[in-house]
């Protein structure tokens, strides 16, 4: 049965990463998988044209597509405008319009960038983590907050956390079932001690457990001690299941583990609408010059497939064609390691696509033979340490 995935490249290198995922939803079409793409406007590339960053066409679009996939928002040329119409307000816009509940973020090491990592590679080297956050509710959205100007002069700041037992519960079981299908562990992070708000989280999280859930392995922890476990021992992890902020943090910390924002995909869940972007930005100071990773784009409609599109075998091959790819040496700049082949964009798009094509045939042969576009995009040497200097490796 045919199936619509809007394509929403949105800002910076947007445009170039969506392009190369492109390449791959239409192979998916050659193998059968009826798949109409569509694209819609956001960001500052839709204020530009229509004066907000969210027009209500593109609303309806994602509200009526099986899935959406979004590039990135965001750049210095919108910085100056007023917020309500700045690029970031169309991304929080339609997370809402579709009420993404569910924000889907794996933590997953490749091997061969395991060196990638600040942290010593065996600590590192293996792990695979889905952090499950709650993306709808919580102290980011809780009433009241503001700025009050008190009697004295001085000012006073307050938002407010509200978790209701229906919004715990359906995040918890969204992760429980995650984690079916993963490792069958659970880890819940809260506050518990502190915060009467994750006091009621725990006991909705161990109630809905005992309920529907005891096959799957759940342990909770305070939100501080999971902030070090991350760092001293990840791979004690599989799911881990928190609120709108920690998630926030906790996923950040957790991507960084692995060495390279370009590589990691993520997935925004509602009851029946989708939303996959890699993590990363528009990263501006790279846009428009073709070496821009698209890795993390390609992997998210790996999850696409998965979670949303009920093609989980074209899922894996796709991660397969990513690890291939790696495993003949290719890499974009900011994953790019002695002794490797650095190549652009479109390149590592193709060498996607030619893996794909290829199967086990791909890593047979030497990976420039396989990929003759592969001009390796020359770098100085200069501008490689100013980029591994900003934590981009
Ligand atoms: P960023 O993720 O865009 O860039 C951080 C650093 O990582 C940059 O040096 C960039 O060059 C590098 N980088 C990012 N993606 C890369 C890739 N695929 N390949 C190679 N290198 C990559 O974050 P930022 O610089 O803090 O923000 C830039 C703009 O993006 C801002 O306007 C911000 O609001 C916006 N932003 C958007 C999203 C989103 O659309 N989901 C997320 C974060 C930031």
């Amino acid at each position: 049965m045919s199936k619509t995935v809007l394509l929403l490249p949105g800002d910076g290198i947007g445009q170039e990463i969506i392009a190369e995922a492109r390449k791959v939803l239409n192979w998916l079409n050659t193998q059968g998988a009826e798949l109409t793409l569509e694209e819609g406007l956001i960001g500052g590339t839709a204020y530009d044209e229509t004066g907000t960053p969210l027009p209500d066409e593109t609303v309806t679009k994602a509200e009526a597509a099986d899935a959406v996939l979004l590039g990135a928002v965001g750049g210095t040329k919108w910085e100056t405008l007023d917020y309500s119409v700045r690029p970031e307000r169309g991304l929080l816009g339609i997370r809402k319009a579709l009420d993404l509940y569910c924000n889907l973020r794996p933590a997953k090491v490749h091997p061969q960038l395991a060196d990638a990592s600040t942290l010593k590679a065996e600590v590192v080297s293996g792990i695979d983590i889905m952090v499950v956050r709650e993306l709808s509710s919580g102290i980011y959205f809780g009433e009241p907050k503001g700025v009050e100007t008190l009697e004295d002069g001085t000012k006073r700041g307050y938002n407010t956390l509200t978790y209701k037992t229906g919004e715990i519960e359906r995040i918890a079981r969204s992760a429980f079932e995650a984690a079916r299908k993963r490792g069958n562990k659970v880890c819940s992070v809260d506050k518990a001690n502190v915060l009467e708000t994750t006091e009621l989280w725990r006991e909705v999280v161990t109630n809905l457990h005992a309920a529907e859930y005891a096959d799957v392995e759940l342990s909770h922890q305070y939100v501080d001690n999971t902030a070090m476990q991350l760092i001293r021992d990840p791979k004690q992890f599989d799911v881990i299941v928190t609120t709108n902020m920690f998630g926030d943090i906790l996923s950040d910390e957790a991507s960084m583990l692995t060495g390279s924002i370009g590589m990691l995909p993520s997935a925004s869940l509602g009851d029946g609408n989708a939303l996959y972007e890699p993590i990363h930005g528009s990263a501006p100071d790279i846009a428009g010059k073709g070496v821009a990773n698209p890795l993390a784009t390609i992997l998210s409609v790996a999850m696409m497939l998965k979670h949303s599109l009920d093609m989980p075998e074209m899922s894996d091959r796709i991660e397969q064609a990513v690890s291939d790819v790696l495993d003949v040496g290719l890499r974009t700049a900011d994953i790019m390691e002695p002794g490797m082949t650095q190549v652009g964009t479109s390149v590592m798009g193709d060498a996607v696509m030619a893996a794909l094509i290829g199967g086990p045939a791909f890593k047979a042969a030497a990976a420039p033979a396989v990929v003759p576009l592969a001009k390796p995009v020359k770098m100085k040497k200069k501008k490689m340490k100013k980029m591994k200097k900003k934590g981009k490796n």
